[in-house]
């Protein structure tokens, strides 16, 4: 199984890309809004198939990207019937399962933190994604949205420690750089529910915590209700010049075949060696020629009527020029995918 752990610095939230390798379908556990466009990247790149954006809560710290991934992909939104969000596609209840190709996750009720928490567990039962039910050498605060610190003793004791004691952990957030732990891990060491606390104990730990209540609470949780749709129901869109797609590595790249039909409508810079403009891939009509290394001195040649399209020999070195530009406060700026390469092998014209 393909596994990747993302992080969202602002809320440190953890998200997770999970496929099935021979059939590429994959689901999204606890996506975050403002990564939308860094997951989606992730799925174009690898040629998956979201299935499903899963969240294991309806989160107070961040808005998910549930949403979004269902516009861009046409997945279903999977969260606990419990939470009673809007747009809920698979309104999930203990025991259910979700398939994404050969692999299944299989779902855990553990409410606590709140009343519609789930904890995801592979069919192997090699990997559980806890959301803030259990979180690395912690748990989920239980002051707000129908929590119940008893209830979450209960789910932890009885649905995730109940999983092989090899079992990975992977929580919804850490606060330390803490990634995952295990189910051995926890029971020994988690200093609240950890070394056979009681239920007493748990509890007397999580009513005295004394936490100030998440920035983002007032807003999230309507738009977590929604499913992270924004209020005007609107997906919002990139530039709108070109169809610029922002790939996983963080650039702006437009495709040869939409520059070679607008050629009028930006500038092509080449950021190649004067050298190289003889060589065998040769020169396009019209572009401006500024080797990278004199980019950053040159900027005033720039006409600042027309995006920017960058371009070289294969695409890498236009892409750090994109990057250089943008910090001089270009907005419309592109890189030439697979630079003059790739031009070629279409057989687009000088
Ligand atoms: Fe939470």
């Amino acid at each position: 199984m393909l596994f990747r752990q993302l992080f969202d610095s602002d809320s440190w939230t953890y998200t997770y890309i999970l496929a099935d390798e021979a059939t590429s379908e994959a689901v999204i556990i606890d996506s975050v809004f403002e990564q939308h466009d860094r997951d989606l990247s992730y799925v174009r790149e690898l040629g998956l198939n979201v299935v499903a954006a899963l969240d294991t809560h309806c989160h107070a710290d961040h808005v998910t990207g549930a949403w979004l991934m269902k516009q861009a992909t046409h997945c279903q939104i999977g969260v606990a019937a419990a939470v009673g969000a809007e747009c809920t596609d698979l309104a999930l209840k203990h025991g259910d399962t979700i398939t994404f190709g050969g692999e299944t996750l299989h779902v855990r009720a553990t409410p606590g933190h709140t009343n519609g928490c789930v904890t995801f567990v592979t069919a192997d039962q090699t990997r559980a994604f806890t959301g803030d039910a259990l979180l690395i050498r912690g748990a989920g605060r239980t002051d707000f949205q129908e929590g119940n610190a008893a209830d979450l003793y209960r789910s932890i004791t009885t649905q995730i420690f109940s999983l092989p004691d090899t079992c990975q952990l992977y929580p919804a957030h850490d606060y330390a750089g803490r990634t995952s732990s295990t189910v051995a891990e926890e029971k020994a060491f988690n200093p609240r529910v950890g070394g056979q606390a009681r239920e007493l104990d748990f509890v007397g730990y999580m009513d005295n915590l004394g936490l100030p209540h998440p920035r983002k609470l007032a807003v999230a949780l309507p738009a977590n209700m929604r499913c992270g749709a924004p209020e005007d129901g609107i997906y919002p869109t990139g530039p709108t010049w070109a169809p610029v797609v922002r790939n996983y590595a963080g650039l702006f790249e437009v495709d040869p075949t939409w520059v070679a039909s607008h050629r009028d409508a930006v500038t092509l810079v080449d950021v190649r060696q004067a050298s190289e403009l003889k060589d065998a891939l040769g020169d396009l009509d019209g572009a401006l020629h500024i080797p990278l290394d004199q980019l950053r001195d040159r900027l005033d040649e720039l006409p600042s009527d027309k995006p920017v399209v960058t371009m070289c020999h294969a695409g890498k070195r236009s892409g750090m020029a994109t990057v250089i530009l943008r910090k001089a406060g270009y907005g419309d700026v592109a890189n030439l995918s697979g630079g003059l390469l790739r031009w070629r092998m279409l057989g687009l014209p000088d």
